[in-house]
């Protein structure tokens, strides 16, 4: 899990270089799949349930599960999500980021910290003896008290070797319920937050989801292992991002 959070971390922290005005979204995807596969590990995306790429990339108002396109032309002002699955040895990763292309308005870059910041809110209850509410209840509390919105439809999950398990990881709740957690444990805590209202829709190509009103919407994942001395996120390479 260790060796596969680190390709994964690794991948989002090579793709945010290329990320730039004039780029599509099929050429991210191609950079991200060499990257993987020259680490030893395979897109965990690619053909999971049909999905025909290796990163879901999302832009705007997309809340995730983008699918790469010659079409999608990032431009200056966008923000975009990338998340990216490496399996390495039987074992996934999962993760997340939300990248600004170029110069961004102050809202977009606002959603942007505070969903990145909820990530850290609930990732510091991922300890032995919480539960999955205490998780869920603190992204929500810190995205919902700077006045954004938590998509319900979509949440987070185990991962280990399957790139989904059990438990179910929403991003709101009620602390003090849900399952409790226990050491070595791996799960993906990963925050969608909107800058309107929390609904999605989602769209006729079976994958992409928007938001309902056209608004932003930010997206922030790590894998993280719950250890005995506490939440190792695994995906995490450079602390600041
Ligand atoms: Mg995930």
């Amino acid at each position: 899990m260790k060796e596969a959070g680190r390709i994964t971390g690794e991948a989002l922290l090579y793709i945010r270089d290329y990320v730039r005005d004039g780029v599509s979204t099929y050429e991210l995807d191609k950079l991200i799949r060499q990257f993987i596969e020259k680490n030893g590990a395979r897109p965990s995306f690619l053909n999971y349930s049909g999905f025909p790429a290796s990163a879901c990339i999302s832009i705007n108002d997309e809340v995730i599960h983008g699918i790469p396109s010659k079409k999608r032309i990032l431009r200056d002002g966008d923000i975009v999500k990338v998340d990216v699955g490496a399996c390495y040895k039987g074992f996934h990763g999962d993760a997340a980021r939300t990248i600004p292309v170029g110069k961004v308005s102050e809202e977009a870059a606002r959603l942007i910290e505070v969903t990145r910041q909820s990530f850290f809110e609930g990732a510091a209850a991922a300890r032995a003896g919480m539960r999955i509410g205490d998780i869920g209840s603190a992204i929500q509390k810190h995205a919902e008290s700077n006045g954004f919105s938590v998509v319900r439809p979509y949440i987070g999950h185990g991962v280990g070797h399957e790139l989904h398990e059990q438990p179910d990881v929403p991003n709101y709740g009620t602390p003090g319920h849900g399952v409790r957690l226990c050491n070595g444990m791996t799960i993906a805590i990963e925050p969608m937050i909107n800058a309107g209202v929390k609904e999605v829709k989602d769209l006729p190509d079976g994958w992409t989801v928007k938001t309902a009103d056209g608004k932003l919407s930010a997206h922030y994942e790590n894998t993280v292992a719950i250890l005995p001395d506490g939440p190792k996120i695994l995906t995490l390479i450079d602390k600041n991002w």
